[in-house]
Formats: C-alpha cells, structure tokens, sequence
C-alpha cells in the first residue's frame, strides 16, 4: 500500500542530527522555553523576514492567541472560509465571537475575495485568510478589505510554511501568521506545536504574556493567560528541520509537477497555480466529480487517498446555530464532494509517481 504520507523516511536521513539534538535538550535539563526555544523562534523570524515569532503548544493555540492579542472578544464577528480544518473556526467560536464564513474560489479552494466585502458588518474586526493545501490567498485584496474596514488579518499558515506570496512568506503580511508543526505539516514536529510570527510589538508582547499565565517574571501575573508553550524538545528537533524545509518544499513541488505531466484523464483536475503564490503542495488536491469511485478504485489499487475537507464547516453539527444550511457556500459544498488528496511528501519515489499516475489516467467511470 503506498501510504498518503511516510514520516519515518525523512527522520532516517536526519537521525544523528535529530537524536543529537534531543538528546542535547534531555542533558540541559532547560525542557520549558529558555535557549532552546529561543534560537529556534530567532531563525524562524529570520527565514520568514519577520520581528517576532513566538513558540506557542499547537497551530489552533496560534490562531486563539493571536485573535485575542488581536483584541478580538466576545460579540465580534470574524470572516473566514468554510473550507478548512474546524479549527480555524473554532478558536473564533472559543472566545465568544462569531464566525461568518464567506465562499471559496472553486480554483484555489481559497477565501473567494470578491465575496468578503458583503460580508462585513459593523461588527466585523478580523479576517483569518487560510493558505490551503500549501497556496496562498490573494492577499493583496484582503489587505485592502483591512485596511478600508479597519480590520486586523490572521492569516491561518498551518499548511503554508515556506509559501510566498509575491515575494513575501506567508504569514508575514497580515498582523500574524500562525503556523502549526503538527507532525504531518510541511515543517513537523514530533508532537504538537505551533508558532505565532508578527511584526506588532504589540501583539508579540500580548502574545508572550498570554502563552505563559499572564507573566513575564515568574509569579508575577499581569493578566490571566494559558499554558501554551512550545516543548524545548519540539523547538529543537524543528531548529534542525528548518535547515532542510527549502529543499523539502522544492522536492514536493517536483512531486507536483510529475503529477500534473503525468496525469491525463478528462475526468481529472489538477491543482491550480496562481502565478502570484509559490505553492508548497501541503498537498496534491485534484478533483474528480466521481471522486467516491475514484478513491475506492485506487484503494484497490494499492493507493491510499484521503479527502480533505468531507464537510464544510457550516455544515458541521457543532455549527447548526450559526444558521447557515445546504446551499449556503455551493462552491465550498461542490469541493467538498470532488476533492481528493493524493500521496505526496519529499521522498515520494518517481516508481511510486508513476504507479499512481498511471492507475489515475486508466480510471473509467
Ligand atoms: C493543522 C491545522 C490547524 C491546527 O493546527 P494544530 O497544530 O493541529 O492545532 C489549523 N488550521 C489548519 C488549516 C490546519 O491545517
């Protein structure tokens, strides 16, 4: 079976380097922020061109803390897609806001911008954009929704490590960019973690105190806060990984173009690239409207698929308050029948490629 995704290859091309550095942090004894922690927040804000990148213990923690350092708080209402993981909407809900989805563009399955102004009310103040599936949303449009509405943007990263937007990395354009290092993200950990980028002062001093219980000197709480911080042996093992996510993300964007030469069924959409966003393929997305057939052909073939996202997020049962019902976002609810992921990580083999493509191109409805 040719699995959606292989994590132990990778870790056996870095094994010394990763052993070494756990086994540096064990020795430290220094397990909860401290250096660490540190050097590796230091050379994320370097990679990505930023003035903060704060530690935090997971991706949906990043989106929570950056909305409420953000100053977002019960009543507002905060736009984002219903084409997403449930936590990017979630974190909203959480501290009392309300989500507002608006619809997708049916190519980048991204927030579809045009549609956003209608969706503003006077109690709208964030927007969290979501880079999926590793491509960029079009950013220059929802800066300008922000900037006209007076609104803050939390871009949702947890796909989009290393992913540019005309130039710049995502997560640097908005107020904050939260990334996740979730094991299976383009930049994974070996557990939960995440990360919180900004160039605010202010929303990196709010930040920090909210990741620690409201302290900057231990025992001494400014304000109520969380226990939300990123394991010293998480940050070195990423600090290690972070050498190498270039040359990861360049050898999934290959996978990606093998795919796309290769695969040659009417049936069959491949992904889209806008020329604006260089795409880091967190995953190969196609759509095929005979997508149940198709994966259960490929299982039998040996190949294993997986379908993100198979409900929208106003659909969802936790969200049947909202208000919202079939036909709502008919591009979001169309891509949620069509979308099919498939296998792709930077050590995917060119047989495997093959294989695939080949079992897709002689799929018959
Ligand atoms: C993975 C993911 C998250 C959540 O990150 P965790 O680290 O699992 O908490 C949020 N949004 C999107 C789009 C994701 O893919």
């Amino acid at each position: 079976m040719i699995s959606v995704l292989d994590l132990t290859e990778q870790y056996l091309e870095i094994k010394n380097e990763i052993d070494r550095a756990i086994s540096e942090v064990v020795r430290s004894g220094q397990f909860i922020l401290g250096r660490f922690v540190e050097d590796f927040e230091k050379e994320v804000a370097t990679y990505l061109k930023v003035k903060y990148a704060i530690g935090v213990a997971s991706g949906t923690d990043a989106l929570y803390l950056a909305l409420l350092a953000s100053g977002i708080k019960r009543g507002d209402e905060v736009i984002t897609t219903p084409f997403t993981f449930f936590a990017t909407a979630e974190v909203t809900s959480n501290i009392g806001a309300k989500p507002v989805f608006v619809d997708i563009e049916p190519k980048t399955f991204n927030i579809n911008v045009e549609k956003i102004e209608k969706a503003i009310t006077s109690r709208t103040k964030a927007i969290i954009p979501v880079h999926l599936f590793g491509h960029s949303s079009r950013m220059d449009k929802i800066m300008q929704a922000a900037s006209k509405h007076n609104l803050k943007i939390v871009e949702d990263c947890a796909q989009s490590f290393g992913a540019d937007y005309r130039g710049r990395k995502t997560g640097t354009i908005g107020d904050a960019g939260c990334f996740s290092f979730f094991p299976t993200k383009n930049l994974g950990a070996y557990g939960d973690g995440g990360m919180i980028v900004t160039s605010s002062d202010e929303i990196a001093e709010k930040v920090k105190l909210l990741r620690a219980h409201g302290s900057e000197k231990k025992y001494y709480h400014k304000i109520l806060g969380y226990n939300s911080r990123l394991d010293a042996i998480q940050a070195a093992i990423l600090k290690v990984k972070l050498k190498y996510i270039d040359i990861w993300n360049k050898k999934r964007a290959a996978v990606a173009r093998k795919y796309r030469e290769s695969i040659v069924n009417k049936d069959i959409v491949s992904p889209f690239e806008d020329k604006d966003s260089s795409h880091v393929y967190h995953q190969y997305t196609i759509r095929c409207p005979y997508r149940d057939n198709l994966k259960d052909y490929l299982a039998k073939e040996g190949i294993s698929t997986m379908v993100y996202y198979p409900l929208s997020l106003h659909l969802q049962e936790a969200y049947k308050d909202l208000g919202y019902g079939a036909g709502s976002f008919p591009e979001s609810e169309k891509a949620q029948k069509e979308v099919l992921s498939l296998p792709i990580y930077p050590e995917l083999s060119d047989d495997n490629i093959k294989y695939i493509s080949e079992k897709i191109n002689s799929f018959r409805t």
